[in-house]
């Protein structure tokens, strides 16, 4: 029946026998070969050239043109690094860290010398460095502390078409920079043809292109849309890889779950099959991977033998793999959706743009004619999917933005000039959440404790709860519980081993919530003298707790360098609850009578995740630190909330209002003041000099 199901096994067969799956090795050909070879490497003398002649330039190219790892190189052989650092924003940790690698690799360097990267906790750099690969969120944090960015010689905003927040916030502050720096140079590069808009925002500088070599890409289609796109995406790459010729798959899955379970099924699959099929190599690839693991996806597979990639969008245009011919692209992506009307923020799974569909399946045609299967219909291309992607600037919380737009006395928010306006609603929901948390004040200026938020790289409600721990006593503990917060996933939870892995999770469950369990286990590993055979004892992934620490010790230095003391409260968890209420007290949730739970600030519905510590429990009040939109709207990481906490917390939220009875009403007459504040420009600057009560 297996037989069956994969019916065009012969042909395969003959396949394998006409000399084996895969290009020639890559492995065979030297780096400086490789370098050549890449479509840019004709273009180097012009390239340089026109850096020199411009102050702005923006590059477009194919992804895997060359642009990310060769014109940093060029640059700094050119002489632009005697003059200062060349700095290149990546949209993505990985990517950063990635590229980093391979260009140290091909520059003959170790990794933090001449090349070096830096990510959110993680600075791989030394005074050598002068080509700095960097997440965008990084060189934002860095604007805050030097608006000048006096240490570069160059910035290169790659991969702008992701239109991601940060480097749509980096496009307004650079070009102001360049206004007043005449020796920085700025080069924005894209994948994508929306060269045009770059152009004319960035006083319509040139544009740079290289030109692409892509091959024919055969697109099929479903007949029927998919109920199940997981299965339908397995069955398809099982069948390439039994029926069609050589070359590598690549499949775009949505999360680090979704592709961990669809890796874990290929390869069950797969060894039903027996040894009498083809070998096919499953590499996973997201941003929670270990970087040793990641750089496998980069080898070629074995003669004989084909792998397969499953990875989320960051196979879409950040990093190049060699070898693609196979694309599946089952048409979603994760992504953060925030509703400024109810300033809920959650993770959701949405269709695609046709844009970055049409980047998937060129993946395909990089080395040679490839196909791409699409397990959606044509119509649903041609009439459900939205054009381009909707930059995240207007469909995210902006209270991070906002507040460092603050901290860099850049006040008029409204008159900022982003490419693409964020909502007004957006903008002033953000206001009215720094408010609240007490980091604005009435004037919407930032305030001391706003100041000292900024200063951390966390969400704001993280950085509120941290600061509000110093006062309660208990920053030892808080500080613990952010790390682990900050990082995705502590617990493993294999599929075959399920109830095991929950059994041992159970251990840890604190009646107060998840986040006290949080606290509980990484203590039970500190007991453990950091012990990786107590991590793999409890399914805890000793990795993920590496970075725990790590993130800890990071945090720790800011808050000596702010002074603020790190002191312990013990057992008394009320103290730790208080402060993380003191952050996230607009996501406290009331048990509904019937069923779940309802948000107290918009009466919404939600329901606890049964991964929950708090699962089955229902105390009557809860908050949560993040929503999870699958079938229902899920509360992920809840703890337990005394009522009264939130008037006395959260004054400027719930002042005055008995949160049994807070109507959205009431709540806006709250805000009104504010918002009309900032709702007239005019009017802002007016209230700027007047007082208003
Ligand atoms: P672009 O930025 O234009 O998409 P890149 O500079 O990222 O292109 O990649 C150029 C080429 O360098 C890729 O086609 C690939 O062959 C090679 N390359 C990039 N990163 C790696 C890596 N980590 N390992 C091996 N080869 C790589
Ligand atoms: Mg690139």
């Amino acid at each position: 029946s297996r037989g069956n199901e994969y019916s065009a096994l012969p042909e395969w067969k003959r396949q394998s026998m006409s000399g084996g799956l895969g290009k020639p090795s890559t492995g065979t050909i030297s780096i400086k070969e490789q370098r050549a070879s890449l479509p840019i490497y004709k273009l180097r003398e012009e390239l340089i050239r026109s850096v020199r002649d411009n102050q702005i330039l923006v590059v477009i190219g194919e992804t895997g043109s060359g642009k990310t790892t060769q014109m940093t190189q060029y640059l700094a052989e050119a002489g632009f690094a005697s003059k200062g650092v060349i700095g290149c924003t990546q949209p993505r940790r990985v990517a950063a860290i990635s590229v980093a690698k391979r260009v140290a690799e091909e520059f003959g360097c170790s990794v933090g010398q001449e090349v070096g990267y830096c990510i959110r906790f993680e600075d791989k750099t030394t005074p050598d460095t002068c080509i700095k690969y960097m997440t965008d969120g990084m060189l934002l944090r860095e604007a805050l502390l030097d608006p000048q960015l006096v240490k570069y010689s160059i910035i290169m905003l790659d991969e702008a078409h992701e239109r991601n927040l940060h480097t749509d916030v980096l496009f307004g502050l650079l070009k102001k920079v360049c206004q007043r720096r005449s020796d920085l140079k700025l080069i924005v590069t894209s994948a994508t043809l929306d060269a045009e808009k770059f152009s004319t925002y960035f006083f319509n500088c040139p544009i740079f292109t290289i030109p692409g070599r892509t091959f024919l890409v055969e697109i099929f289609y479903t007949k029927e849309p998919e109920s199940d796109y997981l299965n339908a995406a397995l069955i398809t790459v099982m069948q390439i890889h039994l029926t069609e010729p050589s070359g590598d798959i690549l499949l775009f899955l949505t999360g680090q779950e979704e592709i961990d379970t669809a890796c874990q099924i290929l390869f069950e699959r797969m060894k039903q099959l027996g040894n009498n099929v083809p070998e096919l190599r499953i590499l996973p690839i997201y941003s929670a991977l270990p970087s040793e693991v990641q750089s496998q996806i980069f080898e070629p597979a074995p003669p004989g033998s084909r792998k397969v990639v499953v990875g989320t969008n960051i196979a879409e245009t950040s990093i190049t793999i060699d070898g693609i011919f196979y694309v599946v692209d089952p048409g979603f992506v994760k992504q953060n959706c925030y509703n400024a009307k109810t300033g809920v923020d959650s993770l959701m799974v949405v269709p695609i743009s046709k844009a970055a569909a049409r980047q998937r399946a060129g993946r395909a045609g990089r080395t040679g004619p490839g196909k791409c299967y699409r397990l959606y219909t044509e119509n649903s291309f041609e009439n459900e999917m939205l054009a381009g992607s909707v930059p995240e600037i207007q469909r995210t919380n902006l209270g991070n933005t906002v507040l460092t737009l603050k901290a860099m006395g850049i006040n008029d928010l409204l008159g900022f000039d982003f490419m693409d306006p964020p909502p007004p609603q957006t903008l002033i929901s953000a206001m009215e959440q720094l408010y609240a948390l007490g980091a604005l004040d009435d004037e919407g200026l930032l305030t001391r404790l706003g100041r000292k938020m900024a200063e951390f790289p966390l969400e704001p409600q993280m950085s509120k709860t941290l600061i509000a721990s110093v006062d309660l006593q208990c920053s030892d503990e808080v500080l613990t519980i952010v790390s682990m917060l900050s990082i995705q996933t502590i617990f493993y939870r294999p599929r075959e081993k399920q109830a095991q892995a929950d059994q041992k999770k159970a251990k840890f469950f604190q009646p107060e919530g998840d986040h006290l369990t949080l606290l509980a286990s990484f203590q039970a590993w500190k007991n453990s003298n950091y012990s990786n055979a107590w991590c793999y004892d409890n399914f805890i992934q000793a990795r993920s707790m590496k970075r725990v620490l790590e993130v800890r010790k990071q945090l720790l230095t800011i808050m000596d360098r702010y002074k603020l003391d790190v002191v312990s409260c013990g057992k008394n968890y009320t103290l730790i609850r208080k402060a993380i209420c003191s952050g996230y007290f607009a996501h406290a949730c009331r048990k509904d009578p019937q069923e779940g739970y309802h948000t107290l600030v918009e009466n919404q519905p939600v329901y606890i995740h049964p991964g929950s510590s708090l699962f089955q429990k229902n105390p009557e009040w809860v908050l949560y630190h993040t929503l999870v939109m699958t079938t229902k709207e899920y509360m992920r990481e809840i703890m337990t909330i005394e009522p009264k906490w939130l008037c006395e917390l959260a004054p400027n939220f719930y002042r005055g209002v008995d949160p049994n009875k807070m109507s959205k009403r009431k709540r806006a007459e709250k805000i009104e003041p504010l918002f009309n504040k900032y709702a007239d420009k005019d009017e802002w600057r007016i209230s700027k000099r007047k007082k208003m009560k």
